[in-house]
This record gives C-alpha cells, sequence and structure tokens, in this order.
C-alpha cells in the first residue's frame, strides 16, 4: 500500500498481516504476484495462488472515505483516477494469470478481511492440484 511517508507499511497493513499470522497463514509480503507485472500485491500466497492488496482510502479513491483536497484539486482527482485505473488493471491481468485477487480497503476491519483471505486460500488448496498450474 501506498503511504503519505513513501515506502514504509501502514498500520492497517500490520493489522491485517498479524490477523494471517495469529490464524497459522504464512505469506510473502510486498511481493509481485507475477513478476512479468508490475503490481506488488501486499500479501501473497504462491502456492494457492491468491494475492492480497490493501487499499489506503485516499490513494486508491475510496468511495466512501476519499475527499478531493482543496489545493490542486482537479489534479489530484485525475491523479486517483489514474491508481484507480491501474488497480483495475492490475486485478485484471492477475485474474487472467491464475491469480485469486483480493482487494480489501484500509477501513475495513482487519480480522474480516483475514477471515476473507483465509477462506480464499482455503478454497484454493482445496481444487486438484491439476488445475492449480505451476507456481
Ligand atoms: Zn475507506
Amino acid at each position: 500500500m501506498q503511504t503519505m511517508s513513501g515506502g514504509r507499511e501502514t498500520k492497517p497493513e500490520v493489522r491485517l498481516r498479524s490477523a494471517l499470522w495469529a490464524m497459522g497463514l504464512r505469506y510473502r509480503k510486498d511481493h509481485r504476484p507475477a513478476p512479468s507485472l508490475r503490481a506488488r500485491a501486499d500479501v501473497v500466497f504462491a502456492g494457492p495462488k491468491v494475492c492480497v492488496f490493501l487499499d489506503g482510502c485516499f490513494w486508491h479513491g475510496c468511495p466512501r472515505h476519499f475527499r478531493r483536497p482543496r489545493t490542486n484539486g482537479r489534479w489530484w482527482a485525475s491523479k486517483i483516477a489514474r491508481n484507480v485505473e491501474r488497480d483495475r488493471r492490475a486485478t485484471a491481468a492477475l485474474t487472467a494469470a491464475g491469480w485469486h485477487v483480493i482487494r480489501a480497503w484500509e477501513h475495513e476491519s482487519p480480522s474480516k478481511v483475514a477471515a476473507r483471505v483465509k477462506e480464499a486460500v482455503r478454497a484454493a488448496l482445496g481444487r486438484p492440484r491439476a488445475s492449480r498450474g505451476l507456481r
């Protein structure tokens, strides 16, 4: 997740990761699920091909919380629109490459998001190996 301060991980990410860890899930963090695609996911399960993006409400244009800044409002609106478009393309490309993509907002409850992730990982692992393809 992109933050105002740069590359450091944010509180919602830390909370999500600790919820996943507590559920016994092990993952890679801040990782490119598919090396050919530029998108870095916040949490990646390489085996079951599940990746999680925790989207910041401001940077990713949350319908509930995004407010256009007063200064340079137009510039921000188009910047955020580009981010949203990039997110959409990344989700589509990863889905096409066989990934299960979970996008959550930073305002969502970490334990609810973690439960969704766990369900997706479990469902993916339940599939026959052949249909999962290569890692
Ligand atoms: Zn939000």
